[in-house]
């Protein structure tokens, strides 16, 4: 970073984002195609620690001086829309049809609202940002560091890879800045866009006062936070071609999935796991090796006899099928997600969790009695503990 980097920019990506527009009514709640400024601001505010009200004292004095932030956005992948509902709670009240606030019937207390909520599913953002490079600086030092948490325009919307890797540099303008980037497969199978499109702020200068015609009203510079209001500000929509001789180069993809490491697991078949299943209850007489009750599950000790090979084999020869049957035990339901959750917790590889094994025996306990305070009354009764009493 030096005294003139005037750009910085950000990638907006996660499995859900949401960034409110003018049109976003407090009921219904949609998301508009892109980031918004506001929205944009809001995250530097968060990485800052900047709160609502600091934003706004001394007649909105911060506000106004990042209304003047320069924005532009690409979209390296738009995403699709999904709705999802939110209960809205605080006391607020919704009326009924004859004009009087809800009530539950049961406690008597005020409802809650449900509103419904727009999303941009699986989309991806480049937004380069153009200030002072003084202030881009300061930026730069808090989206490093940020003091609150940051997501995508709603806060149920966490990112899914870093918001800033500390990239940044000199532009003349905005577009030279979105050309700069790359724009990345995921994976090396991945289509590549002919175009990108992209959002720029349109600013008035001396030689170009009046905006084009294509120009888009945007209502969302933020005026003041404690009741949102905002100005209006020009969008120029531009497409920009990818390709090795194009505008946008192409970088390396993103992910591999080849490299990805195997999960380790079963390729049984129904009925060879029915068999398999049925061999194993019979010799531990129906019953889970761990609490003795009445099992009707049995689990993996190791998933090295798993294969599809060793299956079919397994089949055919009841010698095989014996080794195979050493490699689980009968355990009942409890016990067995028990067990399970531990499992989880371990980042196991081949060789799971032997319950006979007294290593995990405190463990699986411990674990079954977590699992017993959330279960009915008989469940909780067969609670075990781990010394006699
Ligand atoms: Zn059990």
């Amino acid at each position: 970073m030096n005294d003139i980097t005037n750009t910085l920019f950000l990638r907006l990506e996660g499995p859900l984002q949401a960034w409110g527009t003018h049109e976003s009514k407090f009921v219904i709640r949609r998301a508009g195609d892109a980031p918004t400024k506001s929205g944009i601001i809001g995250l530097l505010f968060s990485a800052m620690g900047i709160s609502r009200k600091e934003a706004d004292a001394n007649n909105s004095e911060l506000l106004k001086k990042f209304a003047k932030l320069k924005m532009a956005v690409r979209i390296d992948r738009p995403g699709f829309r999904w709705w999802d509902y939110h209960t809205v709670g605080a006391k607020i009240g919704c009326l009924s049809a004859d004009g009087k606030i809800k009530k539950t019937p049961t406690t008597g207390q005020i409802e809650t609202f449900v509103t419904r909520r727009e999303y941009l599913c699986d989309a991806s953002f480049l937004v380069a940002i153009k200030f002072e490079p003084e202030i881009i600086q300061q930026i730069h030092k808090a989206l490093l560091n940020p003091i609150w948490t940051l997501y995508l325009g709603r806060k149920s919307c966490p990112p899914s890879i870093p918001i800033y890797t500390g990239e940044m540099g000199y532009f003349d303008n905005l577009l030279s800045a979105l050309k700069s980037v790359h724009w990345r497969p995921r994976y090396k199978s991945d289509v590549i866009p002919e175009y990108l499109e992209c959002l720029i702020d349109w600013i008035p200068t001396e030689t170009e006062p009046f905006a084009p015609d294509d120009a888009e009203i945007w209502y969302d510079v933020p005026e003041t936070f404690v009741w949102p209001s905002h100005h209006p500000r020009f969008v120029v929509r531009t497409l920009l071609k990818v390709g090795e001789d194009a505008d946008v180069k192409i970088g390396e993809h993103i992910q591999n999935k080849a490299s990805s490491p195997e999960r380790p697991r079963t390729d049984y078949d129904r009925s060879t796991w029915g068999k398999v299943q049925k061999k194993r209850l019979e010799l531990d007489y129906h019953l889970c090796v761990f609490c003795k009750s009445p099992a009707t599950t049995v689990q993996h000790i190791n998933y090295r006899q798993s294969s599809k090979e060793a299956n079919l084999q397994a089949l055919s020869d009841e010698k095989i099928m014996n080794k195979h049957i050493i490699n689980h035990r009968t355990l009942c339901r409890l016990c067995h997600d028990a067990v399970t959750m531990l499992e989880y917790g371990e980042d196991m590889g081949l060789d799971r969790i032997n319950p006979e094994d007294q290593k995990w025996r405190d463990k699986i306990i411990e674990k079954r009695n977590e699992i017993i305070l959330h279960r009915s009354l008989a469940t909780r009764k067969r609670k075990l503990y781990n010394k006699e009493i």
